[in-house]
């Protein structure tokens, strides 16, 4: 029995599935997932010592690729002076300034330990802001578990929507109004419907978890506009696309300037560390100064933080960007170009650091266009590539992540691997 089938087995016998996350498991590609030993740069290695380029990244944290240097010595200077301590410190001021130097929306921030977090805080303080209960998500878009975002949308425009997990009652949803992404008449039927009642609309500004699906033009122009004519808060939910997609999350390549923003993941640099802001009169509604509860025994962790201050400032390095657009399109260019030639229905699409990869003709604008992709053929390239030395996200429905570390060497040895790999998917 492998290595990895083994801790596999240990595993399960503690930890329910084997994972810390359901989608480590491997469920929807099958196999047995890979124990991470260590990581450096693009690679990791796993239990057996076998090495991946990796493009899970993550799931999105590492853009400078695993294990950068300075980041690990921030980390072991913080730690070196105390691992939490339950008050404020420098840093925390330092991170803040910094992200609201970047973010274009953000006045003010409040630092939390995890994407669910910062959501669930986000909508939290929209609904005490506005005095309203109703909110609006859109089908595809995650925005962690807390109980009223576990929906999906239900058989007609406007119905309630079902759980979609167990344990969420019925009632903690019947506020959530699940929409189609990319559907402006939607939203704005809902505002119609509700036209005082709706207290935020909530969205991925570019949606990485229906594989990858970008606004169609006019999209989020559109909820700007409703959520300012109908007095609701707008909220991007950056934690996937903040820092990734750009320099500036998706309000910088787009100019549209939520009222809240949430981020994650890149800003913890690989450590726990999640934030909401944006418009000061919004933020001054939390507490200590407002009546709308947060707090967190770790938020602001110094170690956390130390990863993230150092993330943030190499990644204000002069190129950086415009290098992890250009290889990342590289893959995304490189790969529909070789599964095309060898006759398959595939697609690609890109942004900054992010990629998604679609086995059907035409690059999806909604959930239900992801969901016509051929799910067999991504998990036979899913362990073509894993068995060549290439480690891409478990899931047909999961973008893809490319690090600074990810060089066109590192493109290239991953495109003819792949070309090896399609040759085999043709029937
Ligand atoms: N929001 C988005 C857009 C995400 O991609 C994720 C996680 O993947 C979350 C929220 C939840 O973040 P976390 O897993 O840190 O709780």
């Amino acid at each position: 029995m492998s290595r990895n089938s083994e801790l596999f087995d240990r595993a399960a016998k503690t930890i329910p599935g084997g994972v810390n996350s359901p989608v480590r498991a491997f469920r929807s590609v099958g196999g047995t997932p890979r124990f991470i030993q260590r990581a450096k740069g693009p690679y990791t290695w796993d239990a057996e010592g076998t090495r991946y380029i990796d493009y899970v990244g993550s799931w999105g944290p590492a853009i400078l690729g695993h294990a950068h240097p300075e980041v690990v010595r921030a980390v072991q200077q913080a730690a070196e002076n105390g691992l939490s301590f339950g008050a404020p410190t420098e840093a925390e001021i330092e991170i803040a300034e910094a992200i609201v130097a970047r973010m274009p929306s953000m006045e003010q921030v409040r630092l939390v330990s995890s994407g669910t977090e910062a959501t669930m805080s986000a909508i939290r303080l929209a609904r005490g802001y506005t005095n309203r209960t109703r909110i609006i998500k859109f089908e595809g878009c995650y925005h962690g578990h807390a109980d009223s975002l576990l929906v999906k949308a239900g058989s007609g425009l406007l119905t309630f929507g079902n759980p979609t997990s167990s344990g969420v009652p019925a009632e903690f949803i019947q506020h959530t109004l699940v929409l189609d992404y990319n559907d402006l008449g939607a939203v704005e039927s809902a505002f119609q419907k509700y036209p005082d009642e709706i207290a935020c609309v909530i969205i991925e500004p570019i949606a990485g978890n229906m594989n990858l699906v970008k606004p169609r033009p006019g999209f989020l122009e559109g909820l700007r506009e409703l959520c300012t004519r109908y007095g609701a808060v707008l909220i991007f939910d950056e934690v996937m696309t903040g820092f990734r997609a750009g320099p500036q999350g998706v309000q910088g390549l787009t100019g549209i300037t939520p009222d809240l923003t949430t981020l994650a993941k890149v800003i913890g640099g690989g450590m726990p560390v999640g934030a909401f802001g944006g418009r000061a009169d919004i933020m001054a509604h939390i507490a200590p100064l407002g009546s709308v509860y947060q707090a967190g025994t770790l938020s602001g962790n110094p170690v956390a933080v130390a990863a993230g201050l150092t993330t943030l400032r190499l990644l204000g390095e002069p190129g950086f960007y415009e290098n992890l657009t250009e290889r990342t399109s590289q893959l995304a260019v490189g790969l529909q170009e070789r599964a095309r030639a060898a006759g398959l229905a595939f697609s690609a699409d890109s942004v900054g650091g992010m990629f998604g990869i679609y086995f059907r003709d035409t690059v999806p604008t909604s959930l239900a266009e992801v969901s016509e992709s051929d799910v067999e053929l991504f998990r036979k390239f899913f362990h073509g590539m894993l068995e060549r030395g290439v480690h891409f996200a478990p899931s047909a429905f999961e973008a893809g992540f490319v690090s600074g570390a990810h060089e066109a060497t590192h493109i290239e040895e991953t495109l003819s691997i792949a070309e090896e790999v399609f040759a085999t998917l043709k029937s």
